[in-house]
């Protein structure tokens, strides 16, 4: 049995995993209180959900083989070398866990998480050549080839979401301009339909899916169609360079399934233009895993 972490923007969630199957999960909250001392917020957090799991599943600690955390931003090293969204930064989180564990641990980028539980137990198994795209707050990836994810030696790499899909365009959190995650990330789609239809943008991805992504509203419907349009000019220049087989669209896209917003996404990278190869397109689907992917994934050691 295996310990997943996924350390995300708004939560922190610990789970029992064997084989990749979740036997329990346990998730908190991090609230404004907690985000004011992050660092140890986030170590006790952990602690204490691990302690209560292993105690309510009646586990030896011996009986866990193994410890893996999921985390966003740049891990170098088993090191946070930057999370933004969480205000971390050089955070050596394996250390301070291990005075109270001792365990082997490894930590790693959350979409590479995603992308590895895909890989190993959802819907890029059958492909050698894929790219697994996280579409969430920001966007994140990998890339397999002969069904091993790509690595770089230097630092972590494969940043699909700082490609620049529009020169001088959007000011990026990375310093760069018109960056790909800045028009399609979920975070920027929820953003623009909240500005034209007027409204705060604290709705849900569901309530956004279910009653605001109407196409007869004209001012949605060019929000929805520029967004499709910058989320397949980046998807086709990953086409363009790796050729997959298959592209596994992540994070809470994997929630789009039924939209209209997917069935026009098809249609745009299927349609040649779109692409250098005028072959037929690859496989464009969502991911399996849905938001359990990054903590099946933590478990995943590479
Ligand atoms: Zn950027």
């Amino acid at each position: 049995m295996r310990i997943g972490i996924d350390i995300g923007g708004s939560h922190i969630g610990v789970g029992l995993i064997n084989n990749g199957k979740i036997i329990k999960m346990e998730e908190r909250l991090l609230t404004r209180e907690y985000r004011a001392n992050i660092k140890e917020s986030v170590v006790n957090i952990i602690i204490e959900l691990l302690n209560k799991i292993i105690e309510e599943e009646k586990v030896n600690l011996h009986d866990i083989e193994f410890i893996g955390i999921a985390s966003p931003g740049t891990i170098s090293n088993n090191i946070i070398v930057q999370a933004t969204n969480l205000g971390l930064e050089n955070f050596d989180l394996i250390s301070e866990l291990q005075k109270y564990i001792n365990l082997p641990m490894q930590i790693k980028n959350d979409s590479k998480c995603a992308a590895l539980a895909e890989k190993y137990y959802g819907n890029m198994q059958q492909y050698d050549d894929c790219i697994f795209l996280c579409l969430g707050t920001g966007i994140g990836g990998a890339a397999f080839l002969n069904g091993e994810m790509l690595v770089p030696k230097r630092v972590s790499g494969f940043e699909f979401g700082h490609m620049v899909i529009n020169k001088g365009g959007r000011q990026c959190n990375c310093g760069k301009r018109g960056c790909f995650e800045t028009y399609a990330s979920i975070r920027a789609f929820k953003n623009k339909i909240a500005e034209v239809l007027d409204i705060d943008n604290d709705f849900s991805g569901e309530y956004m899916r279910e009653n605001l992504l109407d196409l007869n509203n004209i001012k949605v419907k060019e929000v929805v169609e520029q967004f499709v349009e910058d989320l397949s000019i980046g998807i086709c220049n990953l086409i363009d360079i790796f050729e997959p087989e298959a592209i596994i669209l992540g994070g809470s896209f994997s929630y789009y399934e039924n939209t209209i917003v997917y069935k026009m996404l098809l249609d745009k990278i299927e349609d040649p233009s779109s692409r250098f190869n005028k072959t037929k397109a690859p496989e464009i689907k969502v991911a399996k895993l849905k938001n359990n992917a990054g903590i099946v994934g933590a478990t995943i050691q590479i």
